[in-house]
This record gives structure tokens, sequence and C-alpha cells, in this order.
């Protein structure tokens, strides 16, 4: 079973993975001489200030993966990138570190995902666009229809086509669903935030969504320049004994400082062990205050894998199939949008096809989520164990002095945050014997200097890095 001319595709969602597997789609069929009508689902006006405008996201994306797109004609305008990020701090309890990359393609850039921070709008004519908004376009400008509607359910018809079913707006009677023409393929893109998942339960395939971790974003306002004399042009990063928390970052993004935290399920409490550390609150203007209603959420984020994401003439894409552990989401969505696209066209849509063509994919990415995981649980070793804290940063801060070295822990902490490479590649050069015995001289050292000064080492706030 392959597409064929004139065939009707569905893609519910259109974030990063609904309209990078439109533009696929189209663009491959278009070199095989195949028409396709893709209709893309995407209730969500990206022009929009906030919340009703937002994927909910840190917006941080790779030099790497822009160049790889620009490579394949998917550009990112100057007005979508805020803010080119071309160091990091990392904070751990113990001092800080600033971290370069060693190639200026490992850089990265800042982006809103919507329109920007609920409240922005009072700065319109906005001077950034949407990262979103400019995908959808892409893909319209492809051939791709937008339906500015949520799917409320799915169904198939007595041939084993698809159909969804809209929910019904303002004015129209709940109950009087109709339902859309037969698809040939429907593409689900729907993400783990928000009820799109549940659509699959009607098809009753197998499908189950990966586990997911609630995270916590805040935008903050400080004006350009107050963002610019604290952050600089670096993402820092904060590696803090806190209970839960895996890590959180602050991101430099215009008038705004993107705070992310990431940890198990981070709610209130957390937040505020996180905002209250020394070490972050040492990067907020003097007198600070959270404001009292800022730009927040507190989305899902994926920590698994997905099962059986697919089956005749359906399939799933992004977030809620397989996604890179806790970085580079966008890119992973970029990734499996093409091979997802590339096995519709080449190889078919029956559950087989996808099983053979996509399938390998979502899984070569979960085994190196394994390695991921296996290179964040070092943070308790950071937690339990503070000379480990110490020796890390000595070895990076003696690296960056040293010009010819290749930076290999360096690169591999700049890697673990940015999509600039696998976790398998990170591993090999944080595993390096060379990295290995310098840690390990390191850590003798900390404890030698630990037992000698007779005193633990404080947990206290640090003078301004920048
Ligand atoms: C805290 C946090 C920080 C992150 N930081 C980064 C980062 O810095 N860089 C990075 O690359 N990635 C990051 N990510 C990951 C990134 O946000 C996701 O990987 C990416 O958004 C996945 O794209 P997607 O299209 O699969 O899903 P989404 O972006 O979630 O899009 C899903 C779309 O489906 C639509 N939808 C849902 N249900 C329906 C329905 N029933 N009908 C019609 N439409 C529907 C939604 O409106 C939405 O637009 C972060 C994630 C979190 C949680």
């Amino acid at each position: 079973m392959k597409l064929k001319n004139h065939d009707h595709i569905a893609i519910i969602g259109g974030g990063p993975a609904g309209s990078l597997t439109a533009c696929f789609l189209l663009e491959m069929a278009q070199k095989m001489n195949i028409s396709l009508h893709v209709d893309i689902f995407e209730p969500r006006d990206f022009t929009a200030t906030g919340p009703p405008g937002c994927n909910m996201c840190g917006g941080v994306v790779s030099e790497l993966l822009m160049q790889k797109m620009a490579a394949e004609g998917i550009s990112l305008p100057k007005s979508v990138l805020l803010d080119g990020i071309d160091s990091y701090v990392l904070h751990t309890d113990a001092d800080a570190v600033f971290i370069r990359p060693a190639r200026a393609e490992m850089r990265i850039a800042s982006i809103f995902r919507g329109a920007g921070p609920l409240g922005a709008e009072s700065q319109r004519p906005l001077p950034w666009t949407s990262f979103d908004q400019h995908f959808l376009e892409m893909a319209m400008n492809r051939g791709a229809q937008h339906i500015p509607r949520r799917v409320h359910r799915l169904a198939r018809t007595a041939d084993l086509k698809l159909q969804v079913f809209l929910r019904p707006e303002r004015g129209e009677t709940a109950g009087c669903e109709t339902p859309s023409d037969p698809y040939d393929l429907l593409v689900g893109c729907v993400g783990l935030n928000g009820s799109g998942i549940k659509l699959f339960d009607d098809l009753a395939f197998g499908y189950r969504p990966p586990p997911s971790d609630r995270a916590w974003i805040v935008e903050l306002y400080m004006g350009d320049e107050e963002v610019h004399r604290r952050l600089g042009n670096a993402m820092h990063i904060f590696l803090l004994n806190i209970p839960r928390l895996k890590f959180a970052a602050m991101i430099p993004k215009g008038h705004y400082a993107t705070f992310i935290i990431l940890g198990r399920d981070v709610d209130e409490e957390l937040a505020n062990q996180v905002f209250h550390a020394p070490q972050v609150r040492q990067l907020f203007p003097d007198g600070w205050h959270n404001p009292v209603r800022p730009c927040h959420c507190q989305p899902r984020i994926s920590i698994g894998s997905p099962q059986r994401p697919f089956a005749d003439r359906v399939v799933l894409v992004g977030d809620c199939a397989a996604s890179r552990l806790y970085k580079d989401g966008i890119g992973a969505a970029y990734r499996m949008a093409k091979v997802c696209a590339l096995t519709a066209l080449t190889r078919g849509i029956t559950a087989q096809d996808f099983k053979q063509g996509y399938w390998p994919a979502c899984q070569s990415l979960e085994r190196d989520n394994r390695l991921g995981h296996m290179l964040f649980a070092v943070d308790r070793l950071l937690r339990h164990f503070p000379p480990f804290g110490q020796a890390l940063l000595m070895v990076i801060r003696d690296e960056q002095n040293r010009p010819q070295d290749p930076h290999r822990l360096g690169s591999a902490i700049w890697d673990t945050f940015t999509g600039s490479a696998s976790y398998k590649n990170i591993f090999v050069r944080a595993a390096h014997p060379v990295v290995v015995v310098r840690l390990l001289r390191a850590v003798s050292k900390a404890i030698f200097t630990r037992i000698r000064t007779g005193r633990q080492v404080q947990k206290q706030g640090y003078p301004h890095v920048i």
C-alpha cells in the first residue's frame, strides 16, 4: 500500500513535527511526480503572545541543526533568531566555569516558539517572529492547507481509511460533528501537552505515549541591557544539590531571560528552591522580585520511548513518538519527520512498512537516550560527592587554558545541553582515558585540599563570572 497521486493526508498538530512532516512529504512527492493533498489541523494562533500562541519550550536551536536544515531549503530568517549564544556558564554548588564551544558551528541561538511571552503585545510591532508560525507558513508555501481547528475524535471508514472529527466551535451544536472526507494517511504530531495523544485511543492499535515528566518554564522580563549585563551571550546551566532537580538553565532572549527547570515532576516548591539558590539569585538585577504574574508554564518533557507509534495508514511523529532526552526536541522532530516522509513515500503506509522503515529510527534515538540517562546520572555523583564537582570544574578550566587541547570534557558538556552531538558521541569523549585520568587526578587534589584545610566547601555565592 503506497501513497499515490491525489492521495489525502491529515497531519494533526502544526508544531515543528507537523509542519516539517508536511514539508518533507510535499517536497519528496513532487520529486517523484506525485501530487499530494496535505491538511494540517492546528488550532493555535502562533502569532498570539503568551500561552495561546506558544508550544512551551526553552527555545534553543543549535547552529549545526540550522545549517543542516538550510542545506535542505529550510532556513530560519534573522527575525526568528533572537540571541546568538556563544558560551555556557556551568554553575555547581562549588563554583562556576565558562565553557566555550570548540568550533563556531557549535554555537546556538534562542527563539520564541510563539509571538513571545504574555505582556509582550505591548511592544508591538514585535522585533521577532514566531518560530512555529515560520515553519507552518513554510509548509503552506509548499502546498499544505492549514485548518485552524482542534481534532476531537478519529475513526476508520469501512475501507480502513481515516476520518477526523473537529471539536464543535462556538455556535455549532455539540454532538453534530461532521466527519471529514477519508484520509489515506494520518500523521499524529500532537506533542505531549493537552489531550491530543488520547485521540489515538479511538483507533486501538496499541499506541502508548512515551513516559514524561513535568518541567517548569518562566519568562522573566529584565530589559535588553540588563539581560546582556547579567547573562552576556551565555546560557547559564545550574547543576545544584537540590532534591528532584535534574538541571536548570537561564537563556538570554532579547528583553527576556527564559528560565527552565527540569527534574522529577517540577512543582512550585522545587521551582522556589531553585529560584532562591544563591547561584541563581546573583544573576538577577539588584532588588529583583519575581513578577506577580509572569508568563509561566509547566509542559511535559519526554523521558522514555513510546509503544507502537504506527498502524496501517497511521504514524506518530515528534514528542508524542520519539525525541531526544532533555535537549534538541526540534532537531529530533526534524529527523523523524524526514524518516517518516521517506518511509511513507518509498516503502509504503502499512504498519509493517512503518515498522521496517520508521521504527528503527525511533529505536536508535531510544538507544542513544539510554546513554543520555547514564550521563545525567553523573549528577548524583556531583550531589553526593562534592570533590567530584570541584574536579569537573578544574578539568574544564584547565582545558580552556590550553588552546591546543581538544577540550573533550568541555565540549562533551556543551553538547549535553545542545543538539550538536549524539549522547554516544558525548559518552566517547567524556570517557576518553585522558579525561578519566585528569578527573581522577583532580578528584584526589580536591580531596587532599579539603582534608588539609579541614573545612567543608560552603554552599556560597561567588563573584560575578561575566
Ligand atoms: C521545558 C522544556 C524545554 C525544552 N527546550 C527545548 C529547546 O531548548 N530546544 C529544543 O529543540 N527542544 C526543546 N524542548 C522540546 C521541544 O519543545 C519539543 O521537542 C518540540 O516542541 C516537539 O515538537 P512537536 O511538533 O512534536 O510537538 P509540539 O511542539 O508540542 O506541537 C504539538 C502541536 O499539536 C497541536 N495539537 C495537539 N492536540 C491537537 C488536536 N487535538 N488537534 C489539532 N492540533 C493539536 C498543538 O496545538 C501543538 O501545536 C523543550 C521541551 C520542554 C518541555
